[in-house]
Order: C-alpha cells, then structure tokens, then sequence
C-alpha cells in the first residue's frame, strides 16, 4: 500500500471497506462499572468518572488536577512541587512541577532496590542467541553508584553534558542513570552515526566526557565503535576523556585520554549521594533531523518527562507487575529512552535490551527471543514487520508466543497488511495492536489506541486516541482549527503536556520557530492527520522536508548537505519516496557542474560513500539521478512537489507547472527517471 506523500493528507487511508474491527481478548460480556483505582490509582481521588473516556475528558479539561495528582503519585521526591504548570505555548515556555525535588535515578533504580532489590530490571539481549544476562535492580544500582562516582572523579559536574556512544547494554543504561544521579545531563548518539555526525553533536553538547565500549556486536559482525569515536574527539577539543567499557575481549589502542571504565569502576564506592535536581533541570540532550542541515539537540528535563514515559508505559501497553517488556529500539532513540529505559525501570518493571537485528541468526530471531525470555510486551518498528512477513510465517509459528499481552508498533505509518500480519500471525489475533505516534520532541507516547475500554474498537493502522492530557487538533493551510471529523490537516497538540521537549540546545528561538509559531498557542507538530467520522486520527506522514527511513528521521537538506560538498556537485535536490520495506527511501536528483567529466556509476558510489560518512548508512541515496537541471520557480525555489510527482510516478497529479522557469526540465527528468528506474525491482530480502 501506498501512504500518502507529504502535503496532501485528504484522502482516507483505512477505508471503512477493509477496516476490521478488534476487540481486546478480555471482553467481558455486559457493561462493568468503571472501577477508577483498580484502573488508574493515580486518579483515585477524582469523582464522579463513569468510564475511561470521562477520565481523558478530565486530563484534558481538568489538566493541572491530573497531572498533580499522577506526580505525586508515581514518582518519589524529596520535596514536592508548588507549582503544577507555567506554561506558555505561544512563547515557548513550558515549566512543570516547580519548586519539586527528586533525583531521576532514585526513581528508576532505589525505590525499586528498597522493596524487591534481586528483581531483574536488564534483561541483555545480546546478539548471539541463548547469551542473555539478567541484572537485578540491585546491580544496577551498584554499576550506576560507582561510574557516577568515576563521572565525578574524572570532574564531571551537575550541569555537565556527557555523550554516549554505546550499544543497548547495561552499562549503556547504568551511563544513563549515572548522568542522572549526579545531575549531569546525557547525550546518547546512536552508534551506528559515523565520526563525523558523532563530533557534531558532541561539540554542540559540549561535552567533555564520552562514554563508549571498545567494539560493538550486530547481526554477528563486528563493529569498531572505539576508531568512531578516537575520529570524532580529534575533531572536538572540549573532550578531556573517553572511558571506554569492553563489549568484546579484543583490545583496542588506548590513548592518554582514555579510561578502562570497567577497571576503574572497581576502585570506586558502590553508594553514591543521588544529586537533588529541581524538576526543571535539563535531563538529557537528544539529537534528531530538522528539514535543515542542522540536527537540532532537544531538551528534555526531569519530573515531568519521566512522569510521562512512566504513565504512557504503564497504561498503553497494559503494562502489570511480574510482565517483561521487550522494545526492540536502540537506545540512540528516543523510544529506546523512554520505553527500553526510563518508562519501564521507573514503573520497576523488567526491561529487555536488544543489540540484535530482526534476522540474526534467521528472521525467527524476535519470536524465539518472545518465547526465551517470556515477554508479554512487544513494541517494534513497522520497517522490521514488513521485512519479516516477506520471509513467511514459518517463521513466527515455530516458537511459542502464548505469553504476549500487547504488540507495539512505532516510528512511521504501519500499512494495513503489516498491521494485520502482526496482530494475525505474530499475536495469534489475540493481542491488541498499538500503533503509537509520538516523536522525541513529545518525550513519550501521544496517540495510541490504547489505554481505552478493554473491548473497544481497533482500526488496523491508525494511532487513534489521544492519551491522557493530549489534545490534538488539526489545522487547516490558512491556520484555522478543523473543527468536523472526517477531515485532514496539520497535526498540532493545543495544550502543554509535561513529557513535552522544552527547548532546543543552545538554540530556544529555533524551538519556538519549529513548533510554537505555525500555529500560534499550538504545538506544531510537523505532521499531517486525517481525522475519521468516529474521531480517531490517523498520521498521514510529514508535511516538511523531514523523511523515515526505516523510522529513522532525516531531513533532506542534511543528506543534500553532504552531496553538494562533492567538488563535482552544483547542486541537488533529495526526496523520500515509498519503499515497500524501509517505509520511505531517499531519491537524490544532482546537477553537475560544467565540465565535469566522471562516470556516472563512479560518482554515485563517491556520494553513497560521502553520505554515509558524513551521517550514517541508513541515510545513503536508494537512487542518485543526474540532471542537467532542476524544476525550479522564477524565484529559484526548487520545486520538490513535482519531483516528488515524478518519483511516486504520479505524472497525471504534476500540478502547475506555469510558475516553474525552465518547463523542459521536467521532461528531461521523467525520461531520466524511466531509465533509472524502468525495470528495477525493489531486491527481495537476504537471508
Ligand atoms: P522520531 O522523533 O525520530 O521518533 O520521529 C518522529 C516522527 O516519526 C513523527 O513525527 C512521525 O512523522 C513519525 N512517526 C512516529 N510514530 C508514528 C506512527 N505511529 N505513525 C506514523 N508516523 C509515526
């Protein structure tokens, strides 16, 4: 199935022909009464709630009492808050629980050790299958005690930003937790970006610390994680020190700046003051594509972005005492913060961490892992049940899943069919599928079908309800709100919710042009919604010049960026079009430069090479199409939409090309298009 490209977000996706409505396994014939502290302790103390629907009523209506009463509820502190909110949307600020006190670390990890400390917390899914290692809470806190005390030693200080560059591991998260416990924030760069991405974003963080492991392990091959990083610090002359863990028995050459992080934690004490932070202090960095060449570093801070991951974990994905959660994503991402890391270990669950791929050793490798390590929780990535499904349900059969309560989906848009496999094939048609869309600027999870009445209905791909405290609107081009269902528009939340991102590192005046000023008083949230008859909405894609890969965000002028530094370039233009595994691919349309002479095959392989470098593989052109032009407007702007048109090969939807300047370049372009592209087929998966 097609989605929709960006900007024309009016057509029903999920039509009501093949939509099939789910109902959850635990229906229970007849109408219950709404039982709201067996529900949701946290809203035990609200009157007068007939069922779940009167209760997001109430977060949205009600918000302050809401939130004051989950915080203090779920998360433990060291002295309370006075005030709930302070937040102006149309300014950017957005304050929540001020004049409150905890420590992020205390939350996950002492509270927890206190009343169950052997519970496993880490369940390490390491990339040879049947080598899991468990970690109890209570070894968690030990490993986070004494790093944060070698955080100290090494002069790490409250305020401080340290990156980490590291695969899903335990000591990946006990760096995560350490930075928290001392008051410093993190910065956690996904370890599959090149030397160059990482030493961007640790100069834009400033850190002078940098954690990372000596090689990583995926799908069975060997990654030099340690060289990445000795690259990027040459290039970042705030880093005073890189400790370094080992992930594999190898050794790598250590410099005069490097820390053997594992050797040095022994010399430390295993208790560590948790530092007091107030409720607004910065938390973590993360860094994620704009639709300018600059990731912009958002900010997340503490009270409430761990309230939100804890709430959305608990109540979307159903998640019990005893369960074991299995998110898939990596810790680079924002899922992986809030729903491999923070969620779960502040709700004291057990939470699996997965340095694998989906077809490592085979494509059985997430269904034997379900069954291995008993998860009832599984949350993934559209891109990986598309690729599977292609491999058969042989796949899935072989192992037992009967203990899966909840699949998750999360990323990009999940096609009909993906969607139906999982819930069919994967959950045997007994678990209920949430397609979650959120965004790490939303900190957590904002729309989901769940948490909702346990027999309401599911449509196959649609996020559909907004959770508690959300409310969504959408907004039509002139930036008036729609109000009638069974409509499409920009996608903006219009109140402040406390796992919202608060800024953008060093930058809040991009913050408030990215998100506060499309739509003034709004969250804007850079994507199209269509909103159906019943109210449910349904994520439409981008509707600026960001693309999926495989859910991974890129913005199109990043990658062009790069292609444009090749001395043969003029200039270029970079799109993202369907792909049927990968969710979108990146089309690259480039102009040479007058007398360049190269081979065409050569000079793509230069740019697949410079582009995965300079960013990461995930963002290398799937096409490169030489051009002698671009369709340009009088005014120089590129015309993306007809280039888009041309690749989606929707020649008869062009539109109005009067305004372009050259109209013969849109015919050199679709012939070129054709002979890139005529015959080629998108390569069936590998084994
Ligand atoms: P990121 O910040 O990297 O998590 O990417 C967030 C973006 O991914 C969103 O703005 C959406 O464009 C897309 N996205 C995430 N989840 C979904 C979903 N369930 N359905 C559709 N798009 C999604």
């Amino acid at each position: 199935m097609m989605w929709l490209p960006c900007g024309c977000a009016s057509r029903r996706v999920v039509s009501s022909f093949n939509r099939r409505v789910f109902r959850s396994y635990f229906h229970v014939e007849g109408r219950r009464r709404f039982n709201v502290a067996a529900f949701m302790p946290e809203a035990a103390g609200i009157q007068g709630l007939s069922d779940r629907s009167t209760l997001q009523e109430f977060s949205v209506s009600n918000g302050e009492s809401f939130w004051a009463a989950a915080a203090r509820h779920r998360l433990s502190w060291v002295s309370p808050f006075h005030t709930v909110q302070d937040c102006d949307l149309s300014r950017g600020r957005i304050k929540w629980f001020e004049g409150g006190k905890l420590n992020v670390s205390v939350n996950c990890l002492d509270r927890h050790v206190h009343t169950c400390p052997e519970k496993v917390a880490l369940i390490w899914e390491r990339d040879e299958p049947g080598s899991e290692v468990q970690v109890t809470y209570r070894q968690l806190l030990e490993m986070t005690c004494r790093l944060g005390n070698l955080l100290k030693r090494h002069g790490v200080k409250k305020g401080d930003c340290v990156t980490i560059y590291m695969p899903p591991c335990p000591l990946a998260v006990a760096s995560m937790l350490a930075c928290a416990r001392i008051g410093a924030a993190h910065n956690v760069v996904f370890a599959g970006f090149s030397a160059e991405a990482l030493a961007e974003r640790i100069r834009d963080a400033q850190s002078s610390t940098v954690i990372t492991v000596n090689q990583g392990v995926r799908g069975g091959k060997v990654i030099e994680l340690k060289k990445t990083v000795d690259t990027a610090v040459d290039g970042c002359p705030t880093v005073q020190q890189v400790l370094v863990a080992m992930r594999t028995e190898n050794p790598v050459a250590m410099t005069a700046r490097d820390v053997d992080m594992e050797e040095e934690m022994l010399k430390e004490d295993a208790v560590c003051e948790p530092a007091i932070m107030d409720s607004e202090d910065v938390l973590f960095l993360l860094y994620t594509s704009g639709s300018t060449g600059k990731p912009k570093g958002l900010v997340h801070t503490q009270a409430g972005y761990l309230l939100y991951a804890a709430l959305t974990h608990r109540y979307v994905f159903t998640y019990h005492d005893g369960d074991v959660f299995g998110c898939v994503a990596d810790i680079g991402w924002i899922t992986g913060h809030s729903y491999s890391v923070y969620g779960p270990l502040a709700n004291g669950g057990t939470t699996v961490l997965f340095e694998s791929t989906p077809i490592y050793p085979n494509p059985g490798r997430y269904w034997e892992m379900v069954q291995r390590l008993k998860i009832n929780q599984f949350y993934g990535a559209p891109t990986a049940i598309r690729l599977l499904l292609k491999y058969g349900d042989q796949w899935v059969h072989k192992y037992d899943r009967s203990t899966l309560k909840t699949l998750g989906s999360v990323g990009e848009p999940i096609n009909t069919e993906a969607w139906e496999w999982y819930h069919r094939v994967v959950g045997d048609g007994r678990c209920p599928v949430v397609d979650t869309w959120w965004q790490t600027e939303t900190g957590g999870i904002c729309i989901s079908p769940r948490p909702s009445d346990p027999d309401a209905e599911i449509v196959p791909g649609m996020a559909m309800r907004p959770f508690f405290g959300i409310k969504p609107v959408l907004m039509d081009t002139e930036g008036k709100v729609l109000t009638s269902n069974n409509t499409s528009g920009a996608l903006c939340i219009s109140q402040p919710w406390p796992g919202m991102a608060r800024t953008i590192h060093n930058n809040h005046q991009r913050y408030i042009e990215t998100y506060c000023q499309p739509y003034p008083g709004y969250f804007f949230t850079g994507d199209g919604a269509y909103c159906s008859e019943e109210g449910y909405y349904q994520i439409t894609g981008r509707l600026d010049d960001v693309i999926n890969v495989s859910g991974h965000r890129i913005g199109t002028a990043e990658i062009e960026d790069v292609v444009n530094q090749c001395s043969a370039v003029a200039e270029s233009a970079c799109i993202g079009y369907s792909h049927d595994i990968k969710g979108q691919g990146v089309y690259t349309f480039v102009v040479l430069k007058k007398d360049v002479d190269v081979q065409e095959t050569d000079l793509s392989r230069l740019l697949n090479d410079m582009v995965s470098k300079k960013i990461a593989k995930y963002a290398c052109p799937d096409f490169i199409q030489f051009v002698h032009r671009l369709p340009k407007t009088r005014s120089g702007k590129i015309m993306r939409r007809v280039l888009r048109k041309v690749v989606e090969r929707d020649l008869n939807s062009l539109g109005d090309l009067s305004t372009l300047d050259d109209p013969a370049a849109v015919q050199e372009i679709i012939q070129g298009h054709r002979e890139l592209c005529g015959q080629q087929q998108q390569p069936p998966p590998q084994p």
